[in-house]
């Protein structure tokens, strides 16, 4: 723990990456608690593909819509906070990759976010590709209209089945290949790139630190596993 504490502080290149685990705290559920209430009779595959969406379009912007609304009440927890402020001190030292999609991050002021899944409180046009931001959950149209050229709006989310941002997952793979340190908080691990970022890291001789209160196909080959929460785990590494 102490080498490792140390080894973060004196690294020029950190690369992070986060799942749903580190907006747990915030009260967004992860994809496998997600699935309750209306939606439990859903696998995330139903709900979140492009076959999905062209089967029922309304059905699909329904459970964004109810996401969205919870991820705009949620706050940034300490984690949240704890990844910023080490933005703050250390800018060019930090990127910062994330699956996830409720803009927890750069709420709490991370300026440096890799977004690889999208972001669910945006429309992306089906027609001329323009993003929009959601605007009040509450007089939402589903689909909400493009403000560029009216044509129907899908969320800007990376679904099953489709490609990852090129630009995000570029920046992801030279961030965690530079990295003397990467940190993997609160992902399950077992889809790409998740899967594999850190691996590049360990292969480079990198330190490689996980934070999840459950084992991941990463715990074989981290340096560190700290299983907890995310914002206690962050806390134990960066606290004076
Ligand atoms: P996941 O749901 O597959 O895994 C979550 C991980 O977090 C698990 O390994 C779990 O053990 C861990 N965890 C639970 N509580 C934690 C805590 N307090 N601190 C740290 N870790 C904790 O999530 P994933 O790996 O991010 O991937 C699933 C997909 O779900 C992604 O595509 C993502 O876009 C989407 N998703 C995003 C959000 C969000 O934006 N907040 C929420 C749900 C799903
Ligand atoms: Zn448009």
């Amino acid at each position: 723990m102490r080498a490792a504490r140390d080894r973060l502080r004196r690294a020029a290149r950190v690369a992070v990456l986060t799942g749903a685990g580190v907006s747990k705290e915030s009260g967004i559920p992860t994809f496998r608690e997600a699935q309750t209430g209306l939606w439990a009779r859903f696998s995330p595959e139903e709900l979140a593909s492009p076959q999905a969406y062209r089967r029922d379009p309304e059905q699909v912007w329904r459970w964004y819509a109810e996401r969205y609304r919870n991820c705009i009440r949620a706050e940034p927890n300490r984690a949240h906070r704890l990844l910023a402020d080490l933005e703050m001190r250390r800018p060019e030292a930090l990127l910062l990759v994330t699956q996830n999609v409720d803009g927890l991050h750069a709420r709490a002021g991370s300026q440096r976010v890799q977004e690889l899944h999208g972001n669910l409180t945006q429309a992306r046009c089906e027609r001329c590709q323009r993003t929009a931001p959601l605007g009040d959950p509450d007089t939402l149209e589903l689909p909400p209209p493009c403000p560029h050229c009216g044509s129907p709006m899908r969320p800007n989310v990376v679904w099953f089945g489709e490609n990852l941002p090129s630009s995000a997952l570029e920046a992801a793979y030279v961030a965690f290949l530079e990295a003397e340190v990467a940190l993997v908080i609160g992902t399950s691990g077992v889809v790409e790139p998740a899967a594999s970022l850190a691996r590049l890291t360990a292969q480079q001789g990198g330190l490689v630190i996980e934070i999840n209160p459950e084992a991941t196909p990463l715990s074989a080959y981290a340096n560190l596993s700290l299983r907890t929460g995310a914002s206690e785990g962050l806390s134990r590494l960066l606290d004076d």
